[in-house]
């Protein structure tokens, strides 16, 4: 049965919301899993997650509660993800990258480069006559196409499933990782790829969901080889768009994306709903992205998702839906 947890972050206010709504926040924390919400009209719903990181919460442990345990999974081939949720502005790409990828107060590094130091730390710790090898991929979905973010020629990545192997992504690029220093070079490439996106596509960067994967293999001293899957995805914003009027590409991309979140959340609740599931009543081919997440999120893996919200009460509305999501990720 699939081990899901469900965590809460609140970013500090944005001087934008100061500017506009004082100090005022929409949440009084009760205990570090449980808080209590206001919406608008003054309504209050109380909310309990496995943790609750509220504004003054640090990087660092929101990687230790959240990312740490998945990542000692990966190197024992205990496949894991990590998935940041939230309308845009949130916090999610802060919780996942920090200011910058290449952020290098330690204070302020977000959960990729920490989970790439733990990586690395977790072998150096293992067993001495094991050989491992760290590969990264990572790959944009943008209106249902997969695009490599490692090379820009492959714009339509087709997802493929083998017995062996499992889900794969048919061609995508694979870089061995040597060191983190190394890695965190690959993902500042990759990212920056994103961002050319961004420019062009009119701020596609929250309109595509990004999707991080490790793979961490070794090869034992026995000679057997174990594997690892370790993906992370920064989720597009969950905000609804069509309800502002929005038509066109805009109207299009935010249908394809409350499509892809709804699939998501509908596959976390299958998973979530007891031992008898069948695998086939799991929805994974409503969308790529739980195609993609397959294996990472069923079966033996472990799986955290990061409700990432807004404190202030003119963000109300949409906080009200992220938590939402969150309560229904975790229990049925
Ligand atoms: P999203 O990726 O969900 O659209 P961002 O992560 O880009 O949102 O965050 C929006 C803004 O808020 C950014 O300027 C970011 O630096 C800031 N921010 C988000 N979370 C925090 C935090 N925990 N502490 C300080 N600043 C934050
Ligand atoms: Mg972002």
């Amino acid at each position: 049965m699939a081990n899901i947890t469900v965590f809460c972050r609140f970013r500090p206010l944005s001087s934008k919301e100061k500017r506009d709504n004082g100090d005022s926040v929409c949440i009084r924390s009760m205990d570090s899993e449980t808080f209590v919400f206001k919406d608008e009209k003054e309504e209050e719903f109380a909310f309990s997650f496995d943790k609750v990181f509220y504004e003054e919460s640090l990087q660092a442990d929101v990687y230790e509660f959240l990312a740490l345990p998945i990542v000692r999974g990966a190197v024992n081939a205990v496949n894991g993800t990590i998935i940041t949720y939230g309308q845009t502005g949130a916090g999610k790409t802060y919780s996942m990258e920090g200011p910058s990828i290449l952020e290098l107060d330690d204070l302020k590094k977000g959960l990729l480069p920490r989970v790439v130091d733990g990586l690395f730390e977790c072998i150096k710790s293992a067993d001495k006559s094991d050989k491992y090898r760290i590969k990264l991929s990572m790959v944009e979905i943008y209106m249902e196409k997969v695009r490599d973010l490692l090379d820009l020629t492959k714009d339509n990545i087709l997802i493929k499933e083998s017995k062996v192997q499992g889900i794969l992504l048919s061609g995508v690029t694979e870089i061995c990782i040597s060191d983190p220093a190394d890695a965190l070079q690959s993902l500042s490439s990759g990212i920056a790829n994103r961002a050319v996106g961004e420019t062009q596509m009119n701020m596609a960067s929250s309109r595509s969901h990004c999707i991080y994967i490790f793979t961490v293999q070794s090869e034992l001293s026995d000679k057997r080889v174990k594997t690892g899957k370790l993906i992370l995805v920064d989720l597009a914003g969950s905000e609804k768009v069509e309800k502002t009027g929005a038509e066109g590409k805009v109207l299009e991309e935010a249908k394809t994306i409350n499509k892809s979140l709804s699939v998501l959340g509908n596959v976390i609740n299958a998973l979530t709903c007891g031992p008898t599931t069948k695998a086939s009543h799991i929805p994974y081919r409503d969308s790529k992205l739980t195609r993609i997440l397959q294996d990472a999120l069923g079966g033996n893996s472990r799986t955290a998702l990061l409700c990432c919200c807004s404190p202030s009460p003119l963000n109300a509305a949409e906080t009200l839906s992220t938590l939402r999501f969150g309560a229904r990720a975790k229990h049925i």
